[in-house]
């Protein structure tokens, strides 16, 4: 069941993950109901449906047969008869497809909502069945701890631990569930990977995009807690965990939370040591003005909303003591990507240059997106003449895909769910400890109004502040855009 079926993150991305995964033949017995508050016929639903394959994914196969799957119930989420009118619907088609009671409920709603449902499903009796119930929610899941704590709680009269698949989709991203592999599987790089062999590690995801549409939310969550609290820590916990014993949902998760337990708080004045936030003005993108941040739809005029953070991590353990984790993310930036760059130590002397001219460091790229791939950054001499030493790359491409949120994170999401895999979910305990977390953060932040809003012209890389926090450490940020050139070309 999707609720929220006629929304945007249905139509994008549910739908044609769920013919991809048809199309795969990885859908045998199966029915959807879509629930939202429109009245629609199943046949409009089913019209609706088909379009949106067709425009995501731009096939022209007959598609009778997957939408004959699809059933829609016009729905009020506070009211009871609702409920039980979708159990009807439910216990029937069940039958007719041979389902043996197995559900799962796909929160593709306003947030505000997530907690009445589950209680509703619970209430109403739609989570009474005879095989598996599962509750799949989308983010934002809370705005801080105490709210995350209340939507918890609130689940959990309905659904356990384990039956609770919280979505965050950057964990459906081949190159984020290919850090484990890039790690575990290569003896080169796990010896290495500790503060004896890494000078620092960086995390950039930059959109060129604005606010858009979604003022009204982002006025009150901000880059920091859209963004931070959840994708960025969850990439700095797969770089940073131990080995897991083994590759169990247990297992790994237990690995990542004791990545967060070592993760060292800031609070306070050190905010301003660790964090620099920013927020876009007027400036260019792909030639064309852009308006600031504080113009656009739903935004207030004075707004002190952050688009923009950058911020320095520290992992308090044996490996990582005096490692810098350096993150930054934010919106009209100039350029959509995002990639982990793994600088390593520098060798102790330069051998091969006689001027000043220092040796490049040894750097691991991970390429997130558009790109998916690993570059490694080595020195080789140079052809001919002089012992030289110069810059070589070494790259491996996926063959990616280039949208942002590509269905196909989705499909692999819906597909672990779908096997009872939580592997690439957020445990409560990782969302408990990063919303503390991040909460001492925006609690400085929201005592210390920031007064040199907008801070930063569109389609730069940022405010200055951000370059400087690296800088203090004797570093710099690693250019994203010409990192590109041997991938996926
Ligand atoms: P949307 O506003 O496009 O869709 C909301 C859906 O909820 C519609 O189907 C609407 O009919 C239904 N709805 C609203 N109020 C209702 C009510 N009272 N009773 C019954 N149905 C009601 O939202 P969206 O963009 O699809 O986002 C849904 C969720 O997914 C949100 O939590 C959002 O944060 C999250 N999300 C969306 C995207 C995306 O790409 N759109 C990406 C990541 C996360």
């Amino acid at each position: 069941m999707i609720f929220g079926a006629t929304g945007d993150l249905a139509k994008r991305k549910l739908f044609p993950s769920l013919y991809r995964l048809y199309e795969k033949n990885r859908l045998h017995k199966f029915a959807v109901i879509g629930v939202a508050r429109r009245s629609l016929t199943n046949e409009e639903f089913q019209q609706n449906v088909r379009d949106s394959v067709v425009s995501s994914l731009g096939i022209k196969n007959d598609l009778d047969e997957f939408v004959s799957h699809f059933y829609y119930q016009s729905h009020d989420v506070t009211d009871s008869a609702s409920y039980v009118a979708l159990k009807n619907s439910a216990d029937q088609i069940d039958v007719r497809y041979e389902l043996e009671g197995n559900r799962i409920f796909y929160l593709a709603m306003a947030p505000e909502f997530f907690g009445t449902i589950a209680l509703h499903l619970k209430s109403d009796g739609l989570t009474d069945v005879t095989g598996y119930k599962r509750l799949v929610i989308e983010k934002p899941f809370g705005h801080d701890l105490a709210s995350a704590i209340e939507l918890n709680n609130q689940i959990r009269t309905a659904f356990s631990e384990d039956e609770i698949y919280r979505i965050d989709h950057y964990l459906g991203k081949e190159m984020v569930r290919n850090i484990e592999v890039i790690r575990f599987a290569n003896a080169i790089f796990e010896p290495l990977w500790n503060n004896r062999y890494i000078s620092n590690i960086q995390i950039t995801s930059s959109e060129t995009l604005g606010v858009e549409e979604r003022g009204r939310y982002y006025e009150t969550s901000g880059a920091l807690r859209d963004m931070v609290q959840n994708h960025m820590l969850q990439m700095v916990a797969l770089l940073a965990m131990e080995p897991p014993i083994r590759l169990t949902t247990d297992e790994i998760r237990s690995e990542k939370v004791r990545v967060f337990r070592a993760l060292r708080m800031i609070e306070g004045e050190q905010v301003k040591d660790y964090f620099v936030r920013g927020q876009y003005g007027e400036g260019t993108i792909d030639g064309n003005p852009v308006p600031k941040y504080r113009d656009e739809p739903m935004v207030n005029q004075n707004s002190n909303t952050e688009t923009f953070v950058a911020g320095k991590f520290k992992i308090d353990n044996f490996r990582w003591a005096g490692v810098p984790f350096y993150i930054r993310t934010g919106k009209r930036m100039a350029a959509k990507t995002t990639k982990i760059v793994v600088q390593f130590k520098d060798i102790p002397m330069n051998l091969y240059y006689q001027t000043e001219k220092v040796l490049n460091p040894n750097l691991l790229v991970i390429h997130i997106q558009p790109e998916e791939g690993i570059t490694l950054h080595l020195n080789a001499k140079k052809a001919g003449g002089h012992l030289d030493a110069q810059e070589v790359k070494l790259s491996f491409a996926n063959t990616g895909t280039n949208a942002m949120n590509t269905p196909e994170g989705y499909e692999k999401l819906l597909f672990d769910c779908m096997r009872g895999d939580a592997t690439n979910f957020t445990h409560w305990d990782e969302v408990a400890y990063s919303w503390a977390f991040v909460d001492k953060i925006s609690a400085y932040w929201e005592q210390t109004k920031e007064d040199n809003f907008p801070n930063y012209q569109a389609g730069s890389m940022g405010p200055k502040a951000a370059d400087e926090l690296v800088e203090k450490d004797g570093f710099f940020w690693w250019p994203v855009n010409n990192m590109d050139v041997d991938v996926c070309k």
